[in-house]
C-alpha cells in the first residue's frame, strides 16, 4: 500500500445534487475521521456508509454520508472512503482543503486506477478500458470498453505469451551449453506454437479497423469549392440527428467540435468552426485551408454546386480528390435548381445528389455515408482491439514472431532466435502490463481524468 493518501473529486465538476470525494491510501480512514463528527469511523466495518458532519475545527462545513472501505476490498486495494456531500463547488473546496490540511494530497490524473493496476486489481488493457468506459459516446463504444474491461483478450494473450516463455527458456538453456550441439527446444512445436499466436494476434489487428472507429470515431471532412453549400448541409445533419456539440474544455479535447452518430457510430466533423470562418476569406486561401483538413480525415464528404459547376471543373476537382487517397463522396448539391442534363451526365459518374437547404435526398446520403463502415452492434464478449497503443505492441509482436519464423527456417543461430523471441514477449508483456516502464504507466494515467 502507499503511504500517501490521495483525495480528488470524484464527480463532474459544477453544482449538482450530490458530490463525491474520494480518498485512497493507508490513512484514509484515519483523515476522514480527523474531520467527521458523528461515530468513530475506525471501528466500522468495511462496506458501511455513516451519517455526520464534516468539520473544519469547530465550524461545520456540510452533512455527509461516508462510505468505508477497508484493504484489500476497495477499487485501489487500498483503505478507502467516499464522502457524499453536497454538490456545491464551494463545499467541495472546503473539504478537500481540509483534507490536505490534515495529511491527504491531491491524487493526480489516474491516480487511483493506476494504484488498482499496481495493487493487481486488474492489468494494463483493462486499466485502459476503465477510461475508455468513461469515455463512451455511443452504445458500442460502451459494449466494447466494457468487453475489455471485463478481461477482454487479456487472458488468452498471457497464456500464449507463457507458452512463449517456456519456449524461450529451452532455447537460452541451449545457450548454456555453449559448443555442445543440444537442442532442448523442438524447432517443429516452436513453429506451431508461433503460427497460433500469429493467428491470434492477426485477428486482434484486423478488428483494429472497425474498434478504431467504434471508439474514436469517423473524423469526416465536409468540403467543396465556397458556396457549395457546406455549412448549410452540416446544419441539417446537425439538426436532424441531434446533434452532440462537444465543448468539454480540459478533458479530452479542448476544441468545440460537431458530431453525429450514425448507425452507432460517431461521425466527427474535424474543425467545422474553422470551415464556416472560411466563408469570408480569399476563395484561394480558404481553399488551401480546406485541403489541409481534408488530409485528416478518414472520410470526405465533397460539394458540387451543380448550379455552378461543369464537367471539366468536376474532373479537375475530382483528380484532386484521388490524389488523397481517402474515402469520398461525391455530392451534387443544390439539385432543386440543378440542370437536368447535368445530372443525367453525372448519374454514371457514381455522384448523389441532395438538396441540404431543402433537404432532399439526405437519407440517402447517410445511407451511402454508412456503407462504408460495416458496424454491427457491439454484443456483450466480443473482443476487439480499441486502443492504439495496443494495436501497435501487436503489430511489433507479429513482426517479431516473422523474424523467428525466418531465423528457423534459415537455421539462424539460437541466441538470434531468443533474441527475437525475447521482443515477441516483451511486445506482448506490454499490453497487458506484465511489463511496464514508469514513463509507459505514466503516459497511459496522466490521460485519465484526476478521480479516476
Ligand atoms: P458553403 O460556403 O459551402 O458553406 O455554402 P453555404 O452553406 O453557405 O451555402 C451557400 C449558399 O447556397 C447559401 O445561400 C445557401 O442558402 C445556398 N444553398 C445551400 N444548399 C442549397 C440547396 O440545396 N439548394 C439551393 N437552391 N441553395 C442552397
Amino acid at each position: 500500500m502507499f503511504e500517501e493518501t490521495i483525495v480528488a473529486l470524484a464527480t463532474a465538476q459544477g453544482i449538482s445534487a450530490i458530490a463525491v470525494i474520494r480518498l485512497s491510501g493507508i490513512d484514509a480512514i484515519a483523515i476522514t475521521q480527523k474531520v467527521f463528527q458523528g461515530k468513530n469511523l475506525l471501528d466500522q466495518p468495511s462496506h458501511t456508509i455513516h451519517f455526520g458532519n464534516l468539520k473544519d475545527g469547530d465550524r461545520v462545513i456540510d452533512e455527509v454520508l461516508v462510505s468505508i472501505f477497508k484493504a484489500p476490498n476497495s477499487f485501489t486495494k487500498e483503505n478507502s472512503t467516499e464522502i457524499s456531500c453536497h454538490g456545491s463547488p464551494v463545499i467541495v473546496k472546503e473539504i478537500i482543503k481540509v483534507l490536505l490540511k490534515h495529511g491527504a494530497r491531491l491524487a493526480l490524473p489516474g491516480e487511483f486506477t493506476k494504484r488498482a493496476f499496481l495493487h493487481g486489481r486488474f492489468d494494463l488493457a483493462q486499466a485502459e478500458a476503465v477510461a475508455d468506459l468513461i469515455h463512451a459516446e455511443t452504445d458500442n463504444a460502451r459494449q466494447a470498453a466494457l468487453n475489455q474491461m471485463r478481461g477482454g483478450f487479456s487472458k488468452e494473450i498471457n497464456a500464449l505469451r507463457e507458452e512463449l516463455i517456456h519456449f524461450a527458456s529451452l532455447i537460452e538453456l541451449e545457450l548454456d551449453f555453449g559448443e555442445e550441439d543440444v537442442e532442448f527446444a523442438d524447432r517443429d512445436d516452436l513453429k506451431q506454437l508461433i503460427y497460433k499466436i500469429q493467428k491470434y494476434t492477426r485477428g486482434l489487428i484486423d478488428s483494429f479497423d472497425l474498434g478504431n472507429v467504434i471508439k474514436n470515431g469517423v473524423p469526416t471532412v465536409i468540403a467543396g469549392k465556397p458556396n457549395a453549400g457546406k455549412s448549410t448541409l452540416l446544419n441539417t445533419l446537425l439538426n436532424e440527428e441531434k446533434a452532440i456539440v462537444s465543448d468539454i474544455a480540459g478533458t479530452t479535447r479542448d476544441v468545440i467540435e460537431d458530431e453525429i452518430i450514425l448507425g452507432g457510430i460517431n461521425f466527427r466533423f474535424i474543425d467545422t468552426a474553422g470551415l464556416r470562418e472560411t466563408q469570408d476569406t480569399i476563395e484561394a486561401i480558404g481553399v488551401e485551408r480546406t485541403r489541409e483538413r481534408m488530409k485528416k480525415a478518414s472520410l470526405i464528404i465533397y460539394l458540387f454546386d451543380l448550379t455552378q459547376t461543369t464537367l471539366e471543373d468536376i474532373k479537375a476537382e475530382e483528380e484532386h480528390l484521388l490524389s488523397l487517397n481517402i474515402p469520398y463522396i461525391k455530392v451534387g448539391n443544390k439539385v432543386d435548381r440543378a440542370d437536368p442534363t447535368l445530372i443525367e451526365r453525372l448519374t454514371a459518374e457514381n455522384f448523389i445528389f441532395i438538396s441540404a437547404s431543402e433537404k432532399i435526398y439526405i437519407h440517402e446520403l447517410k445511407e451511402k455515408i454508412l456503407s462504408y463502415f460495416h458496424v454491427n452492434a457491439v454484443k456483450t464478449g466480443d473482443v476487439m482491439v480499441t486502443n492504439l497503443r495496443h494495436y501497435q505492441n501487436l503489430l511489433q509482436t507479429h513482426e517479431s514472431l516473422d523474424r523467428v519464423l525466418e531465423g528457423l527456417d534459415h537455421g539462424i543461430t539460437g541466441d538470434i532466435v531468443a533474441m527475437d523471441i525475447r521482443q515477441a514477449l516483451h511486445y506482448l508483456g506490454e499490453i497487458t502490463g506484465t511489463i511496464t516502464t514508469d514513463d509507459l504507466l505514466d503516459n497511459i494515467f496522466s490521460k485519465f481524468c484526476i478521480g479516476k
